[in-house]
């Protein structure tokens, strides 16, 4: 891709983003927890969960990119708090959005990872002030963006001096409407033949049912994705944003307990 300098793959190396020890681009990393930080008892609860099935991070939204601006935006600063009181509980780094450019570099002082949501990949503005961040950078792909589009959002991140950018591939706009979106898992090999960057998949926005999260993670790990990022809530009939897709920790534990095992047969597999 003519335009890349930075993000695209000329060696054979690979970007390994260390996260409080958790190497992404190294091991296969999972990332659970809410949508959105709804509670301190929600949010500690649900990360309890996700650690004692194995997830390496925790997510959870204090902002939130609402279709209505009457649905449920997020806690803000109360939000970050307490996911910084779920860090200290459970050791687990936060993963978190930041939605507005004047909003990151104090959300950096409590996010292990920044995330940029999908409708929010095209943010020039944004994506430069999170590329002097300090922080690692979870760039999610544009619903309507093409590979080409979204490694050039990347490029925005790296030429500002930060290079720790994971992409993460959560479903594109097609005319199904059976899914939430529609899952692009061949973006994970040619994404592999593009860039050095790591790519973890959604399989929770992608597909918005949760019968089909457990079958599309364990495709993820077989196509070769970096990891998972997926929506767990302790009790998902409660939840403010996203209830349909939200796994029950019951859950999440069945498809790491399935995930784990397949992960490590792939490891052994010849290149
Ligand atoms: C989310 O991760 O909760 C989210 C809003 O994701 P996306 O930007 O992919 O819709
Ligand atoms: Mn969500």
């Amino acid at each position: 891709m003519k335009n890349l300098k930075l993000a695209s793959r000329e060696t054979t190396r690979r970007t390994v983003i260390d996260v409080s020890g958790v190497k992404i681009g190294r091991d296969f990393v999972v990332i659970g927890g809410p949508c959105s930080v709804e509670s301190e008892e929600q949010t500690i609860e649900t990360a309890r969960a996700v650690k004692a099935a194995g997830a390496d991070m925790l997510r959870g939204g204090a902002f939130k990119p609402r279709t209505s601006p009457y649905s449920f935006q997020g806690l803000g600063l109360r939000g970050l708090k307490i996911l910084e009181k779920a860090r200290k509980e459970t050791g687990l780094p936060i993963v978190t959005e930041v939605l507005d450019p004047r909003d990151v570099s104090w959300v950096a002082e409590f996010a292990d990872i920044l995330q940029i949501g999908t409708r929010n990949m095209q943010n020039f503005s944004l994506l430069k002030e999170v590329g002097r961040s300090g922080r690692p950078v979870l760039l999610k792909r544009g619903m309507f963006s093409t590979l080409d589009e979204w490694l050039n959002c990347a490029e925005y991140i790296l030429s500002e001096g930060n290079p720790d950018v994971i992409l993460c591939e959560r479903g594109i706009r097609t005319f199904e409407n059976y899914t939430r979106n529609t899952l692009d898992l061949s973006a994970v090999p040619a994404i592999k033949e593009l860039t050095h960057l790591p790519i973890i998949i959604d399989p929770t926005h992608s597909t918005g049912r949760i019968s089909l999260i457990g079958p599309m993670s364990m495709a993820s790990v077989a196509a070769g994705a970096d990891g998972l990022i997926i929506e767990v809530h302790y009790n998902p009939d409660a939840a403010l944003c996203d209830a349909d897709q939200a796994l029950t920790p019951e859950m999440f534990t069945k498809i790491m307990r399935r995930l784990r095992p397949l992960q490590a047969f792939m490891d052994q597999m010849p290149e």
